[in-house]
């Protein structure tokens, strides 16, 4: 049946360096192959979890804007001027009812915005990343099929790989045999004997991946539930935390600085983990109100190496209408 290609490839879609983490190290050409073992997580979903947990837990997350703010300007040091691209900066005024809180920009593009206004709409924001708990299933199982999917894949890889390492290194026991035979020189043995070598080394370090990968699927179910339950959860913690954990949990959501417009329109660029809840309940919304989602203006399609978006989308939208048919 067509569905488990299609699991694969969504499998492969995910499964890019956000997710995996920078797995291992191959080089070519003017240096051997080796490996990195240990560092990173090697599966999707995990690591994908461990965001998650991390964001949660509230610890440090790379490129942390580190701003101190009140209460009132969550955002600040996130969001860039539209105009002249500086980072706002958040400030109080005080006036006849107490004070005011705006973004604004440093220069004199005179670009500023109520605090409150910003805020409103980043709660919504939040809104649309929270999993909403009747999907909860959904979600766990689109990402449990992945992971499956993608263990399956690794299995078959690494019969793959043991074989072609076989092959290679029966090709230089017969080189051996010429040699001796006399029927290649010396030079010749060394030359097929390092090539092979070279060759034996890439398929090692990806046998190598592969069983890091492997060993560790097993992990999946204890912390699948606990994410995703906490992900149903997302409005209700940020709206409960106070400034520096929600500048924490932002910082994860948006890898890069925003404008406000691009905020409101929902096309400021967010990490892996926001992107595909966005997307999965965008497609849901959709199916709801019968309508099909417009997914051109997704910020997950931003260029990622190994992500291709379309195909994403597909098994995305495949796997919710299984879904939802039957719900009906
Ligand atoms: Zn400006």
């Amino acid at each position: 049946m067509g569905l488990k290609c299609k699991r694969n490839n969504f499998y492969v879609a995910v499964r890019n360096p956000v997710y995996c983490g920078k797995i291992l190290i191959v080089k070519y050409k003017d240096e051997a192959a080796h490996t990195v073992k240990g560092l990173h997580d090697g599966i999707i979903s995990e690591s994908l979890f461990y965001d998650v947990q991390d964001i949660l837990s509230g610890k440090k997350r790379e490129e942390k804007t580190k701003v101190h703010s009140p209460d009132m300007l969550p955002l600040r040091g996130f969001i860039k001027c539209s105009r002249c691209s500086r980072i706002l900066c958040g400030s109080a005024s005080k006036g006849r009812n107490g004070y005011y809180y705006y973004y604004h920009c440093s220069s004199a593009c005179g670009c500023r915005y109520k605090a409150e206004e910003v805020n409103k709409v980043f709660d919504q924001v939040i809104e649309e990343f929270t999993i909403q708990e009747e999907y909860a299933d959904l979600f766990t199982e689109v990402i449990r099929d992945t992971y499956k999917n993608q263990n399956t894949t690794t299995l078959a890889s690494r019969s793959e790989l043991l074989k072609e390492i076989n092959e290679l290194n029966n090709r230089t026991s017969k080189a051996r045999e010429l040699l001796l035979n006399g029927d290649i020189d010396g030079a010749d043995y060394k030359t097929i004997k390092s090539e092979n070598e070279y060759k034996v080394n890439v398929l090692e370090a990806k046998l190598s991946e592969a069983a890091a990968a492997n060993s560790k699927t097993a992990n999946i179910e204890p912390l699948l539930r606990p994410a995703i339950s906490k992900l149903t959860r997302l409005n209700t913690i940020y709206s409960k935390s106070d400034s520096s954990n929600k500048r924490e949990l932002i910082g994860s959501m948006y890898p890069q600085k925003f404008t406000f417009e691009e905020l409101q329109h929902r096309t400021a660029l967010t990490s892996e983990l926001y992107s595909c809840i966005y997307l999965i309940n965008s497609e849901i919304k959709g199916k709801k109100e019968g309508q099909a989602t417009d997914f051109s203006c997704l910020p997950i399609l931003a260029p990622e190496p190994g992500l291709e978006p379309a195909m994403f989308l597909l098994i995305v939208k495949s796997k919710i209408s299984q879904k939802t048919q039957y719900k009906q």
